[in-house]
């Protein structure tokens, strides 16, 4: 039997891959899969070692990974995954004056212990002032306005809107009858926590 190395790979689609090289079979299982029921990984491992060694596939296990595939809540994982992988990102973290995922970092270190999961982190394309800054669950991406990324503008002001941001990821959006409840009041006492929160919002309107 030759060695086996198998992995998770975050492929743009649904991808499984098998491969024979230098005596080693190399697997590449979507990360789509990740937590999916054993019987399913089974199946589909048994599905590519059939194809490597040009086997017949068993009709059992061909149909259980059909069924995993086709089943609605997974087609849904990964249509968010094909709008996350497959967008084109023209702008990205790193602007002139401030890099948007180290200060993401600094204020995970600062007031989540470092355990928030950093999102996409992005410049927005234009220098918008009506969307300083928002969160975007769809595509798990923080988009801060381009306006930002200037000499003149203090650290502590792009701080505070990336921690409000980051405050958005934390608390998601609360449904109160019909009414979208977006900064709760757990929100808005955390956000107290920022220290230079008076200063950041006075910039912010001065702006
Ligand atoms: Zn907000």
């Amino acid at each position: 039997m030759p060695d086996f190395q198998v992995r998770f790979f975050p492929f743009k689609h649904l991808n499984n891959t098998i491969r024979m090289r230098e005596g080693r079979v190399l697997v590449r299982l979507s990360d789509l899969l990740e937590g999916a029921p054993q019987p399913v990984l089974y199946a589909i491992l048994h599905i590519l070692v059939a194809k490597l060694y040009r086997k017949e596939i068993d009709p059992g296990h061909a149909a259980r990974y059909r069924r995993h595939a086709g089943n609605p809540s997974f087609a849904a994982k990964l249509h968010l995954i094909r709008q996350v992988r497959g967008r084109k990102r023209i702008e990205g973290p790193d602007g002139k004056h401030y890099h948007l995922e180290q200060i993401f970092d600094d204020l995970n270190q600062r007031f989540f212990h470092g355990l928030m999961a950093r999102p996409l982190m992005t410049w927005s394309g234009n220098h918008s002032r009506q969307s300083l800054g928002h969160y975007d669950p769809a595509h798990n991406t923080i988009v801060v306005s381009r306006i930002f990324d200037r000499p003149n503008v203090p650290r502590y002001a792009i701080e505070y809107l990336v921690y409000h941001e980051m405050l958005h990821l934390r608390h998601p959006v609360k449904l109160r009858g019909s009414r979208r409840c977006v900064h709760s009041r757990e929100f808005q006492q955390e956000e107290r926590l920022f220290p230079q929160l008076e200063e950041a919002k006075s910039f912010l309107k001065e702006l």
